[in-house]
């Protein structure tokens, strides 16, 4: 498990090389699966170009307009950030081949906040 601390309210981080960092030294080939503990952010495979990056948040917020009428907003004031999660999801799994995570040449792992600011926790399963 790692932590991620976004800036914005909707933001992608690539957390591609933390996720490597916790495949344990004894996995040689196997499947890693990335789960965000949050109702409010997702987690997707995807290029990491920049300017793909602002595309991806972009299109998070298209998802779900913040100006909707959304019953949860009576409490809490973030459907729009429930409903950008729901589509996004909150796994993913990358198979994970002599150690490594064996992914294709423009794929990475992106974190996308949909209620940041916030401290969001990863957690990285690796089973052989
Ligand atoms: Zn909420």
């Amino acid at each position: 498990m790692f932590r991620v601390e976004t800036s914005d309210r909707t933001e992608v981080v690539d957390v591609t090389d933390r996720v490597a960092d916790e495949i344990p030294d004894s996995v040689s080939s196997g499947v890693c699966t990335v789960f965000v503990r949050h109702t409010t952010a997702g987690v997707v495979v995807q290029e990491a170009e920049s300017g793909l990056l602002e595309d991806i948040e972009e299109f998070a917020e298209d998802l779900a307009p913040s100006d909707g009428d959304y019953r949860h907003d009576r409490i809490d004031d973030n459907a729009d950030a429930h409903l950008r999660a729901t589509v996004l999801g909150e796994s993913v799994s990358v198979p994970v081949e002599d150690g490594e995570l064996a992914t294709g040449t423009w794929q990475s792992i992106l974190l996308v906040e949909c209620d940041g600011p916030r401290t969001r926790k990863v957690d990285v399963v690796v089973t052989s």
